[in-house]
């Protein structure tokens, strides 16, 4: 299939790579040359716009930093809507807003183009692994259209809902993690304060009812879980700007909803604090540091 991608950063270009490796034939563009090259040598097309990259493509991917570049890609003179061929099948991947997401499918609906909105969770390990798990929102006719795509780069293709619920899914769990890494860091630094082994006391929270991911796969104490990022220096996981960020789209969407997000606000400003503080490159179960004395 002939596939237009845009957007080779982290995740893009492990995505593209896969799809490549899967047979299929690209037409690349991002603002980032090196990359465009590097693709190009396996066998990828290098466009000159996202118009161009669209322009006779059978599908659409995005895969984008934010909400303002996924309009300028979409939306813009050059962008990909003036470029694509009506009933053409697009998704974007970028984790954004539910109302951009809308707003964007609903323009491209207008020149006959149906659009899903496709974020994902897996980070830069599965994109690379190809075992993403994709949370989308399109109709069914789109969704079953896009799933063989989307199963080659990863490996739980879940359906959402219409346009706007993959992004519902992805702000919604990642709400809740910001919060439960806040709740397992506050339990594990008192109970180091009071003086139990922080092992034990992991042991005990894994095999209790205060026991979730953050405790159990990905534990912010330093030596409780060696594959965690804590284990390494908070190096190479989910790094905190990227959590604040979507704690950010999810208070935004709540404000929007009128619906409250107490614990949601609180997490936002801990991250916020964090990032002030220099350390939002780190990993962010780092969010600890917030609870311990320096080291
Ligand atoms: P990134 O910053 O590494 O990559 C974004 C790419 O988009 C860059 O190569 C950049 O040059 C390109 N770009 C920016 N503006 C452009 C434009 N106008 N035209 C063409 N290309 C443009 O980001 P990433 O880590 O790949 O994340 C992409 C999305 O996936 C984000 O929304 C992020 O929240 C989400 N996400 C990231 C992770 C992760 O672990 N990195 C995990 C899940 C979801």
């Amino acid at each position: 299939m002939n596939i237009a991608f845009i957007g080779l950063g982290n995740m893009g270009a492990p995505m593209a790579r896969n799809l490549i490796k899967a047979g299929h034939q690209l037409n690349l563009f991002d603002l980032n040359q090196s990359v465009l090259a590097e693709l190009a040598q396996l066998g990828g097309r290098i466009s000159a716009s996202p118009k161009a990259a669209a322009e006779g493509a059978e599908l659409v991917i995005t895969m984008l930093p934010a909400a303002a570049h996924v309009r300028s890609v979409w939306l813009g003179e050059d962008g990909v809507l003036a470029g694509i061929g009506r009933g053409i099948p697009a998704v974007d991947c970028s984790t954004i807003d539910p109302q951009t997401a809308r707003e964007v499918a609903a323009a491209a609906a207008k020149q006959g183009v149906a659009m899903a909105d496709a974020p994902v969770s897996g980070g830069t390990g599965g994109a690379q692994a190809g075992t993403l798990t994709f949370m989308v929102g399109a109709s069914a006719e789109l969704f079953a259209t896009l799933q063989p795509v989307l199963a080659q780069m990863g490996r739980n293709i879940v359906h959402c809902g219409e346009v706007g619920t993959g992004q519902i899914a992805k702000i919604c769990n990642n709400l809740l993690l910001g919060i439960s890494m806040i709740g397992v860091s506050e339990a594990m630094a008192l109970g180091d304060a009071l003086g139990i082994d922080t092992q034990v006391l992991a042991g005990i929270i894994n095999s209790s009812t205060g026991r979730c991911w953050s405790s159990d796969t990905y534990n912010p104490w330093p030596g409780v879980i060696e594959t965690a990022p804590a284990s390494r220096g908070y190096t190479g996981g989910f790094g905190a700007e990227l959590m604040l960020k979507d704690l950010g789209l999810a208070t935004e969407a709540a404000r929007q909803a009128h619906q409250p997000v107490v614990l949601g606000a609180v997490a936002q400003q801990l991250y916020q604090a964090m990032s002030q503080r220099g350390e939002g490159g780190k990993d962010f179960s780092a969010i600890v540091n917030s609870y311990r004395k320096p080291q």
